[in-house]
């Protein structure tokens, strides 16, 4: 089978020629918006474990050290990537997280870090602590967007703007940091000419890297609460393949996509229940492709490369 995405797993094999493993850390810093810096409770599709899996109070040291051990073992990987994911991972005066970020960096062989947070919580002195680590490190920074609508923004309660996402990607970009923005699909409010316009929003910027994620609801959480008074429609699974092709396709070619769909803890999903089959869902995106025989940034209109090696050309 031809490939017809630029797939994260691609990239790395190209630039490091062989497998690099995340490692997820939880450095326990919160969010902002969930305390109520930036608006009140949080956004409305997440829990109380902000995308988080391990517990924060195992010292950073020691969560590389297992990550890292897991994924020699379970998937023979040699190289790896720190990942500080759970909640805002810039949530912190810049000595600590200088402090916190180089902790986690002890082994040789890990080449990369990757800092999730969100894209009004980027100052500059946070920007140059990350562009410190850039010298010796591949960095990427992960920005929740979600959606380039700020009406969008506004209902699910962000608590920020489309502006911050532009002016944190610019920013990044200039201090030579990576960029990868996360979006979700079947917001509500949202139609397929709304999240068509998020893909050719994210082409139009220097933006490298993309996770896809479907709206999903977990327990407790306002979403739930909209969900349960019928005001949300959720995507059956076919619906959402169409929609991530023809988002793929908006795509620009050399954008690295990171992910094709969330995922979340069976005991906190409430719904659509077929988000549990990831495996499943990624294949009926790669068939539907093949199937139209169409590929990531087929239909994007900006400057792409003129042709990425990787991908099948129309
Ligand atoms: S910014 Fe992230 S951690 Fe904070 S409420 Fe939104 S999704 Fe949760």
């Amino acid at each position: 089978m031809r490939e017809r995405i630029n797939t994260f797993n691609l990239y790395l094999r190209r630039r490091y020629g062989c497998r690099v493993q995340r490692v997820p850390v939880n450095l326990g810093l919160g969010c902002p918006h969930r305390e109520g810096r930036t608006g009140r409770g949080g956004c409305i599709y997440c829990d109380e474990t902000g995308s988080g899996v391990l517990p924060a109070d195992i010292p950073v040291e020691e969560q590389v050290k297992r990550g890292i051990a897991f994924a020699e073992r379970r998937y023979g990987a040699r190289l790896f990537m720190v990942y500080f994911q759970a909640f805002c991972n810039t949530y912190a005066e810049p000595e600590r997280l200088d402090e916190l970020y180089r902790r986690a960096l002890f082994d040789e062989r890990v080449v990369g870090v990757i800092v999730g947070t969100r894209p009004d919580l980027l100052p500059g002195q946070v920007v140059e602590v990350l562009k410190g680590l850039s010298e010796r490190y591949e960095v990427w920074v992960e920005l929740g967007l979600q959606s380039s609508h700020f009406r969008t923004l506004r209902l699910i309660n962000r608590g920020h703007g489309v502006s911050h996402f532009v002016d944190a990607t610019l920013r990044l970009k200039a201090a030579g940091i990576k960029v990868c923005a996360h979006v979700i699909l079947g917001l509500p409010g949202e139609d397929t000419e709304d999240m068509m316009e998020t893909a050719l929003f994210l082409s139009a910027l220097p933006v490298d890297g993309v996770k896809i994620h479907c709206l999903h609801v977990l327990k407790g959480t306002p979403l739930e609460e909209m969900y349960r008074r019928g005001e949300v429609r959720l995507f059956e699974m076919e619906e959402y393949v169409d929609v991530c092709v023809s988002f793929l396709e908006r795509l620009r070619a050399d954008v690295v996509v990171q992910r094709l769909t969330g995922e979340a803890p069976p005991e906190r999903l409430v719904a659509p229940l077929w988000c549990l089959e990831k495996a499943r869902v990624i294949n009926a995106i790669r068939m539907r492709l093949e199937e139209v025989d169409t590929h990531q940034g087929r239909k994007c209109p900006f400057s792409q490369p003129p042709f990425c090696a990787n991908l099948s050309p129309a």
